[in-house]
């Protein structure tokens, strides 16, 4: 069968590997569909200089499949599409047995980053990580609930616990989890302020629900914002970029306004004014992956019409390149989907 596998810094090959065993206790093999691209794969086929990883390794850290066989002591049917936990989480410690696997005390990995990932055509996984999907949500549906929805979920809801009505400043709307942000705010009805780097991303954004499109090429996103919000400032920033735009974030908070970060594609380093911290009394929340439950309620909101996947393009293991160079250079508009099976 076929992987897709990083054999050196941005260097990946199709190769031919063996399928997996026969699935054991617990475990289920997966007919792996569709592996959603994100940040995190151009960061490992760029080259991570701190990430603790064996060469050569499979790509994907976030998919859907379909449940092919099953071991010992399993539930799920052959057949059911599933979507797929992006970490190894253990099972067994505290957070874990509350679902709160991202917090998991003996994580073995990220899968695609530091574990062999999706990006090969069947893998045995343990049946606690996956997620059934539930009836009108299809492959890609769940191909992007772990990474992109569910991680926005976690961010937006358990973490800065936005509320109805109130007023959100949605980092860079043309990436994958800034599209999922837009809409997943504008469902319970909050004002949704967006960034984004060209003009014909404008209208995309304006359609998944933004109420105004700043673009961050041309004018400074935190005077529009201030303007915006009449000096106010907004209640809470959905960061991702980081050091290009962290200052900025700050000033666009209200005094007790609360940041929430899940990413630093522009640079993992910043400095930060502390004053403006505590005399506007700011809440910086820091978020990664998300509980089982977040994906879950994803493909829930999903099934219901109320969000969905923002697909840029569809391509094959012959595209990998040019799909990992589109991410890099930000010239895509929502997720860029891997065809597996
Ligand atoms: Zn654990």
């Amino acid at each position: 069968m076929r992987a897709l596998q990083l054999i050196e810094d941005r260097n990946l090959e199709i190769v031919e590997i063996a399928p997996p065993p026969p699935p054991g206790p617990g475990e289920v093999t997966v007919n792996i569909r569709a592996v959603a691209l994100n940040h995190i794969d151009v960061w490992g086929w760029r080259g991570m200089a701190f990430a603790k990883r064996k060469m050569p390794l499979t790509i994907g850290a976030e998919a859907s499949g379909v449940v092919d066989a099953i071991g010992p002591g399993v539930s799920l049917l052959p057949g059911q599409l599933v979507s797929i936990y992006g970490a190894q989480t253990c099972g067994l410690c505290r957070p874990c047995r509350e679902g709160r696997d991202n917090l998991c005390e003996h994580v073995s990995g990220v899968h695609g980053f530091h574990l062999d990932g999706f990006a090969q055509e069947k893998v045995n996984l343990r049946a606690r990580l996956l997620v059934p999907a539930p009836p009108g949500v299809d492959e890609i549906g769940a191909a992007v609930a772990p990474v992109t929805f569910g991680t926005v979920e976690h961010m937006l809801f358990d973490n800065a616990k936005l509320e109805p009505g109130e007023t959100i400043l949605v980092h860079a709307g043309g990436s994958g989890i800034g599209s999922a942000a837009i809409q997943l705010a504008k469902k319970i009805g909050c004002t949704v302020i967006t960034t984004v780097g060209s003009d014909n991303k404008i209208e995309k954004a304006k359609a998944l629900g933004a109420d105004h499109v700043i673009n961050y090429r041309e004018d400074r996103f935190e005077g529009v914002v201030r303007k915006l919000t009449k000096k106010k400032g907004v209640d809470v920033v959905f960061e991702h970029v980081g050091a290009d735009t962290w200052a900025g974030s700050m000033l666009s908070l209200r005094r007790g306004g609360r940041l929430v970060t899940c990413g630093s594609t522009s640079g993992v380093s910043t400095s930060m004014n502390l004053m403006m911290l505590f005399q506007q009394q700011l809440k910086l929340l820091g978020s990664f992956g998300c509980r089982m439950e977040n994906m879950a309620d994803a493909m829930q909101k999903m099934a219901r019409g109320l969000v969905h996947p923002v697909i840029d393009t569809e391509v094959g293991f012959d595209d990998i390149d040019t799909a990992l160079k589109r991410m890099e250079g930000r010239d895509v508009f929502g997720k860029i989907i891997l065809r597996v099976n």
